[in-house]
């Protein structure tokens, strides 16, 4: 039998009814002649309440019973969704990561996955099971205690299930009914893709759109899982949702595939450093230790012997980072002062396009000077290219993009 993996978040079994439908859905390709692996997230706003009541009791937690409590909410949909899909007659059962076993890494909180026997699990197919319901986002450790995925990882818990079995595709249920040119919320014309490629979700997943998770889209990448994303509010087609896949299966597509934003940047910058050897090692360093998250650097050409330096890092992280430049600074550090704008946005354009047509960034920088809208920092990769601007022009300049790379017109 071929398998299929069926992922639905929290929203899709917020509550009974919801699971009801779900197992609808699941009922569906049953008939098909799959073997279902459904993977299934806590209801919606579990997995934050649980979250709540660890920090309430203890707010330096011991992170082994962090995960013992908040991979607590995947227990129980997995159990309600096999009784539901056993009302419906379907032959099937619930598994908790621990009793596949979904073997991870001892990082407790944000553990990875390392391994998933799947003879447990097949030989119940064999037995007539039709449906293995398997709790998402937790697996166990060597050592044998409770391990959960990091936010959002049930995305990867499905990966890995359609990878270790081998499966026709994993489907990814969720509240939108895929993915999109841009977000909706901001801009009107945004278009729902039908497909994507693995290098470009994977950049605009990190780069702050929160379909899916990174890093189930770098699994998906790695072993060729063919995601879909697709609403499981809407009645389905075999064509509904986007397909994430390798890009050679998309035939024709835009130089420019989405446009992505991230709201909550931040900017700072060492006013006059003494430039020698090191210095940035010195700085990033100390930033790292402090557990800052650098994200774009620019180093501006020193003069006299001193240099500006420039970095962004997500906003909460400001005061850190302030802590620990201050504590090099006449120490390890010579530099005038430390300049920091908290207002800021990342907008970036992805497309794997950018990597044969030229042009792309000219074109972006043009737009935004058109609307008036001042560039503080630029990096670029192979296939994208982002900006830091004052957050308050986030919106105009994601809408102006998104008009002049044409997103609302399909390639
Ligand atoms: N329930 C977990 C969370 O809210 C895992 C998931 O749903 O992906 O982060
Ligand atoms: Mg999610």
């Amino acid at each position: 039998m071929p398998t299929l993996v069926m992922k639905f978040g929290g929203t899709s079994v917020a509550n009974l009814d919801r699971i009801r439908r779900a197992a609808k859905r699941v009922g569906v390709e049953v008939a098909k002649g799959y073997d279902v692996i459904v993977i299934v997230s806590a209801m919606s706003g579990k997995t934050n309440e649980l979250v709540g009541w660890v920090n309430e009791t203890s707010p330096l937690f011991d992170a082994r019973e962090y995960d013992a409590v908040v991979s607590s909410g995947e227990n129980v949909t997995a159990g309600l969704m096999a009784l539901t899909l056993q009302e419906m007659d379907i032959p099937a059962r619930s598994w908790q990561g621990w009793q596949v076993p979904v073997k991870t890494t001892s990082a407790h909180g944000q553990a990875r996955i390392e391994e998933i026997p799947t003879d447990n699990i097949n030989a119940k197919f064999g037995e007539g099971m039709k449906v293995a319901v398997v709790a998402g986002f937790q697996g166990i450790s060597p050592e044998g205690r409770i391990t959960t995925l990091g936010r959002g990882g049930s995305d990867t818990t499905a990966v890995a299930f359609a990878a270790a079995f081998d499966a026709e595709r994993c489907d990814i249920y969720t509240d939108v009914d895929g993915i999109y040119t841009t977000d909706p919320r901001i801009c009107t014309k945004a278009r729902k893709l039908d497909k994507i490629a693995f290098e470009e979700m994977l950049e605009l997943a990190s780069l702050g759109a929160k379909v899916l998770q990174t890093r189930s889209v770098e699994m998906a990448m790695r072993y060729k899982v063919k995601l879909r994303v697709l609403s499981s509010f809407e009645e389905q087609s075999d064509e509904a949702g986007t397909l994430v896949c390798d890009e050679d299966e998309i035939m024709e597509s835009n130089v420019v595939a989405g446009v992505a934003y991230s709201r909550d940047e931040a900017q700072m910058t060492l006013l006059s450093v003494a430039d020698r050897p090191g210095i940035a090692a010195t700085i990033f360093g100390k930033l790292s230790d402090a557990g800052v998250n650098v994200d774009m650097i620019v180093q501006d050409i020193s003069e006299e012997g001193r240099t500006n330096m420039t970095f962004s890092l997500p906003n909460d992280q400001v005061a850190r980072a302030e802590m620990a430049m201050n504590e090099l600074k006449g120490k390890e550090l010579n530099y005038d002062h430390l300049q920091v704008e908290a207002d800021v946005a990342k907008v970036s354009v992805v497309g794997i396009g950018m990597r044969s047509q030229s042009g792309v960034a000219a074109k972006m920088f043009k737009v935004l000077s058109d609307e008036g809208v001042n560039i503080k920092v630029i990096t670029t990769s192979e296939i994208k290219i982002s900006v830091l601007v004052d957050r308050k022009y986030m919106e105009l300049a994601v809408q102006a993009l998104h008009d002049a790379f044409e997103l609302d017109k399909a390639a």
